[in-house]
């Protein structure tokens, strides 16, 4: 099996803050991770170190059971895909897929069967004759794609492999990794900053900040149960809003009933998401609309609440609303998120009947 753990690995480089803090997770044999978080945050250097591409300045990484820390790249059975395909300019997408092979010197009857086999499950039978610069950039991806499945290597690590592709080659590519990781079963650790590809392709999401794991969850717990206010705010388009709660947010959410009397003491923020507010005439919280923007299937008003600018909520369809306009607002209480002072989530106190 080829479960990756990582215990307690740092790496920092001279005096800099450590690039990566003590960080232990486990990426389950078969299974998609995905490395989330903003530039910097540690991610690819995380990933390098399971490659064996960077070493750890301390801890240990295990794959499949086997301390690997000490092992170059070439013993640890992984195949990787970056950001740059690294394609060479002058061999056919037959040999740039075929390269590895040749040169583990794996057995050249293997060789055919193998090409035939990843070229039709990638779509380029009809490529493997063309030069890399002879394709569009998705065929390219393909072919990088092709060249770490080729390997039968039982992990695979991509390092923001689709950024330099448009947003619709990015969504259709979205689903063939994803759905190429489940046919292989292949242990898939993937390195992205967008929060639509971690959510819609992992089984498992590491969500770092500042060199440090902020939450490992799956995607519908780190939706539904951030565990913090980064947490919160990463995850959503629009993300979360975070209203602070001052007296006059206070007072105006007391209003609405028992939402405002449910926050725990040491609540200094409340969250709630663009999609959980209604707009509602019979609702008890008043926003003035500040701008409205349309986006065919739904529009997200921008709002103000108390002292609070900013606030999104989704509408369904065509919302169409005055800059200016009184709108009232409604949501559950159970869709409310509780922040302390340091940005820690607070479980909200239980309804009282
Ligand atoms: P991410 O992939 O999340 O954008 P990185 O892992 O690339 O972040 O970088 C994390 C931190 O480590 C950054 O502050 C970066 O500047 C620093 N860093 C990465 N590689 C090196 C290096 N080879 N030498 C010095 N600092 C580095």
């Amino acid at each position: 099996m080829s479960t990756i753990f990582l215990d307690n690995i740092s790496k920092q480089y001279g005096n800099a803050p450590p690039a990566v803090n003590q960080i232990s997770f486990e990426a389950q044999a078969g299974t998609f991770t995905v490395l989330l978080g903003p530039s910097g945050c540690g991610k690819s250097t995380t990933l390098r170190m399971i490659a064996g591409l960077d070493t750890p300045t301390s801890g240990r990484i295990r794959i499949g059971g086997r301390d690997v820390t000490d092992l170059p790249p070439s013993q640890r059975k992984i195949a990787m895909v970056f950001q740059s395909y690294a394609l060479f300019p002058h061999l056919s997408v037959r040999d740039n897929i075929l390269f590895g092979l040749k040169v583990r010197k794996e057995p050249v009857a293997q060789h055919k069967p193998r090409l035939d086999k990843v070229a039709a499950l990638l779509g380029l039978e009809k490529l493997l004759d063309r030069k890399p610069s002879q394709l569009s950039g998705g065929q390219q991806q393909r072919v990088a794609l092709g060249r770490a499945v080729i390997s039968e290597a039982p992990v695979c690590l991509m390092d923001e492999p689709l950024s330099n592709l448009d947003a619709q080659l990015r969504h259709e590519m979205r689903r063939e990794i994803r759905a190429l990781q489940q046919n292989l079963g292949i242990t898939m650790v993937y390195v992205t900053h967008d929060q639509t590809e971690a959510m819609s392709m992992a089984d498992q999401v590491v969500l770092m900040n500042g060199g440090r794991i902020e939450q490992n969850d799956s995607p519908d717990q780190l939706y539904g149960t951030p565990s913090s206010e980064f947490s919160a705010r990463f995850i959503g388009t629009p993300p979360m809003n975070v209203l602070q709660l001052d007296d006059r947010t206070r007072s105006l959410l007391a209003r609405s009933g028992p939402p405002a009397g449910q926050a725990p003491e040491a609540a200094v923020t409340l969250g709630i998401r663009p999609e959980h507010i209604r707009l509602d005439p019979a609702g008890l919280i008043p926003a003035t609309v500040e701008n409205v923007e349309y986006f065919g299937a739904d529009s997200i008003v921008i709002a103000t609440l108390g002292a609070n600018p900013n606030v999104a909520v989704r509408a369904a369809g065509h919302l169409r609303a005055e800059r200016g306009e009184r709108i009232m607002l409604h949501w559950s209480p159970t869709q409310q998120h509780f922040f302390d002072a340091t940005g820690k989530a607070l479980r909200q106190a239980p309804t009282s009947s």
